[in-house]
This record gives structure tokens, sequence and C-alpha cells, in this order.
């Protein structure tokens, strides 16, 4: 047996079939797994050395995802350490027990009583389950293990890395360490890249790129770009039911929209015409596992479901008039990928939306497309129009009254009263949509909630406010000839 045959043995055959394809070899898609190795064994053109690589690159992969497995269960502190010395360690993981013998030594050890131990781990077709991930995880997180000691068994280099960041996560998470900020260029960029791909179900990026398969994928590439439109995000934690909340805090009357991801490798999602009982999955979704399991006015936020695919069928609309009677009122869209990215690239580029604008966009349902998107941006700007009307002519409207009597050849003279009138009058004109008026619970006393997201359109309100104002002191400076009081006081004292 040959040693190139011996390490690609250890491929699945998926792994295999991809090889080919990257190599462009020809004739493999009826062989099975062990003849599929030695054919590429056989016809494979590299070293011995660069099959060792390629076979590790998609082990390190394989393990990569068993440790993502294990973010849940850490992520949502599930996991126990009971025991731990030099030697022995013992964890529980809910139901289950993993024990570890000897970590980082030779004679290392371990079992679980889970399945994937019993059917994986102990035929050697992986050399860890999840739990055991889980609790190397923990055991850095407490700081029981220092990673620069001990090397924990079978996780090294890029497997690693990647268990560390999810350590990361947690702790950032738990505000142990601050975090960095948002990466926004960054997930622009992957979003802008890989988003449509990966709709396409393009296994080989998801694999290579983010270490998941592609509906996993998926599902995070749309939160991000919900993110970058500024809206809140919740997303699923258990295998079943929806993926994805998506919330309009901002809006005068908050809501939320369910969204469902489905990648289609056709490049078009019409899974729904075959199978309409799906509809009733749907309104599960919506219903009984989100809006009936909040509380009294919470409940009337759940208002939209979205489903978020590469592209739909025109027929598919006609679901949307059923799934509403079904579920009482609840609209029913569809977004093609390409449109929720057209979105995304046009408000970072000019972030004027508010999420009080943006509903309508789930408000009429049916498919979303790309010319939806340019009027919410063109509602979009007669909205702040028409607040910076509204904010000058109070401005205007109260600077006339004191330039009128309050003013001389020098000064307009505003006292205190005066200018919180103008200030509480222009912040009601700008309540409730960049800012929201409150008062605070323990001392009641009046608060402000600026919404930051909406820089750009503060910015605009702003500088409307600044042209008014100077243009208003230029006006005076050119027609006030009114003595100033000082003028006056000096004249009288020299008695002219
Ligand atoms: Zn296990």
């Amino acid at each position: 047996m040959s040693k190139k045959y011996k390490l690609l043995k250890t491929l699945t055959i998926r792994e295999l079939k991809e090889i080919c394809r990257r190599y462009g070899l020809r004739g493999y898609s009826k062989l099975r797994q062990k003849e599929l190795a030695h054919f590429v064994a056989k016809s494979l053109d590299l070293s011995t050395e660069e099959i060792e690589k390629l076979v590790s690159s998609f082990w390190d992969d394989r393990l990569i995802s068993k440790v993502k497995d294990a973010e849940d269960y850490f992520l949502m502190d599930n996991v126990e350490i009971e025991y731990f010395d030099e030697d022995f360690i013992k964890a529980q993981l809910g139901r289950h027990e993993v024990k570890i013998i000897n970590l980082g030594k030779k004679d290392f050890r371990y079992y679980c009583d889970c399945d994937d131990y019993k059917y994986q781990v102990k035929r050697g077709k992986y050399p860890f389950c999840k739990h055991y991930s889980a609790v190397i995880a923990k055991l850095i997180y407490e700081g029981k293990l220092d990673v620069k000691k001990t090397q924990p068994n079978f996780i090294s280099g890029k497997v690693l890395d990647s268990l560390e960041e999810i350590v990361e996560n947690r702790r950032r998470e738990d505000g142990i360490i601050m975090p960095l900020g948002r990466d926004i260029e960054n997930s622009l960029k992957n979003i802008k890249k890989d988003l449509v791909e990966i709709s396409k179900q393009n296994e080989e990026l998801a694999r290579k790129k983010y270490h998941e398969p592609p509906e996993k994928v998926f599902e995070y590439l749309v939160d991000q770009a919900f993110q970058l439109l500024e809206y809140e995000t919740i997303t699923q934690r258990r295998e079943q039911g929806w993926d994805l909340l998506v919330i309009g805090t901002y809006a005068p009357k908050p809501y939320i929209a369910v969204v469902e991801c489905k990648t289609a490798k056709s490049g078009i999602y019409d899974h729904l015409l075959h199978n309409p009982n799906y509809l009733i999955r749907l309104k599960n979704y919506c219903i009984e596992m989100c809006k009936e399991k909040l509380i009294g006015g919470f409940k009337d936020y759940v208002k939209y479901m979205v489903i978020v695919a590469p592209d739909f069928p025109e027929e598919i609309v006609k679901f949307q008039s059923q799934f509403k009677q079904m579920t009482g009122g609840i609209e029913l869209s569809f977004l093609p990928a390409p449109t929720l990215l057209y979105m995304v690239e046009k408000y970072r580029e000019n972030p004027i939306l508010t999420h009080y604008i943006s509903e309508s966009i789930f408000k009429r349902g049916g498919i979303i497309k790309n010319d939806d998107v340019d009027k919410l941006f063109s509602k979009s700007e007669e909205h702040i129009q028409s607040i910076i009307e509204d904010v000058r002519d109070s401005l205007r409207y109260h600077m006339n009254e004191v330039c009128q009597r309050h003013t001389d050849a020098c000064y307009i003279k505003i006292d205190d009263t005066f200018l919180k009138r103008i200030i509480d009058k222009i912040i009601s004109t700008l309540d409730p949509y960049l800012l929201k008026q409150g008062k605070d619970g323990v001392t009641g006393m009046k608060t402000i909630n600026i919404k930051h997201d909406y820089y750009k359109l503060w910015e605009k309100v702003l500088n409307a406010v600044i042209e008014d104002f100077t243009e208003r002191l230029k006006e005076q400076s050119t027609l006030q000839i009114k003595k100033s009081d000082l003028k006056e006081n000096i004249i009288k004292q020299l008695g002219i």
C-alpha cells in the first residue's frame, strides 16, 4: 500500500471528489471511497509531502468544524469542570460526562458518553468529539490550562487558533475583555465577495474560508448583512426554528422580522412551490416559536416574515396572502441575496435609512427588488428634508422673535430661559426619528437618547442648522444700526 494512498484513504468521498475537481481529474464520479483514494493517489501529480499537506488541511478543516460545534455548549456556559488536577480532569456538559487522563502527555486518554465518541472517535474516524473541545475551551477560559506550556492533545495550529477565538468571544461577551469595536470593513468585504456565491451552496468556499457548511455560513452572512444595515439581530442557537430575528429597535414603534435563510444550488429557491405545507412550518416559526413566547405589547412587534435565498420564481408570491391569513396578519416577503447585498452596499455608501423608513420594505410583502431599495432611499431623503425644514422653521421663528426685540449693533441677546425654549423645540422636532426623549426611571430627570447610527442624518440636520444660524447672524450684522449698551453708556458718561 503506497504512503499516498494511506494518507488519502483518511478522507471522505466528498473531500476526495473535491480534490479531483480542484486538480481537474476526470472519470471519478462512479468510484467508491477506497477506489477513489487509489485513483487520486495514482493520478495526482503531487509529491508525498504535498499530499500530506493537502490531506492535513482537510483534517484541519474537519477538526475546526468540531471545535465550532463546541461553541454553543461553551458560550451558553454549559460546561462544568468538576475535578481538575495534573493527571485527571472530569467535566459535566449537560447530560454528558467527559473524563480526560494525562492531558498534554503521551499516555493521554479521554472518554465521553456521547454517540459521537462511540461511533466516530473509538473507530478512529475523528480524534475527538465536540464535548472534548468544549472542555478544553473551558479550561483555557478558567485559566487552568496554559496552551503555551501544555499543548492539548489533537488541538494545535489552526485548530487551536479557532478554539482560542471561541474563548476570546466568550470573554468579550462576558465583558472580561473590551471589544475592539465593530469590524465593519471586514464584514462588508466578506458579504460583497461571498454572500451570493454561498447562497448557491458553494461547498468549497464555505469549508475553506468559514469552516462550516454553506447553509450555516449563509445564515451567518445574512446576519452580518442586517447588522450592517444597523439592525439589531438575534441568532438562533437551537437546531430547530427560525434562523434570525431582525429588530427595528429605532422605529417609533419597534418591529421584528422573523428571517429564514435558504440556500439553493440551482440559484432559485422554489421548495415552497413543491411543498406548500412548508408554510405551516414557517407559521410556527413566527407564531409558536416567537410571537407567543413574547409578553404583552412585545407580541405586536412580530409583524414580518422574510425568506432570504439566492432568488425566487415569480409564482411564489401567491403564498403571501395565504400566509397572512394563516398567521393573523404577518406579511411574508422574499428577499433575494443580490438585493440584500445591493441594499447593504448602497447603505454603507450613504447611511441615511432609518428603521422607521426601512419598515416599508417589509410592509408590502412579495419579492423585494432593487427598485424597492431605490425607492426606500429616495423616501429617506425626502423624510430627512422634511425634518430639516421643521427644524429650520422653528429656529427661524425663534430667532426672528429675539432679533426684533433684543438686538443691537453688536449682540443678539438671548437669556437662559429663551435658549432652553429653542433647544427644547428643536429636540422635539427630532423626536422620535433621530432621538428619543424619556425620563430616567430612578432620578426622574429628563433624558435624551441620541441614535448614533444615524450620524449621517445628524450631519445633514446640524449642517442645515449651522447654515441657518450663521445666515441669520449675517443678516443682523448688515441690518442693525441700534447702538450697543456699551456705546450708549460711554456717550452718556461723556455727556455728548
Ligand atoms: Zn462527546
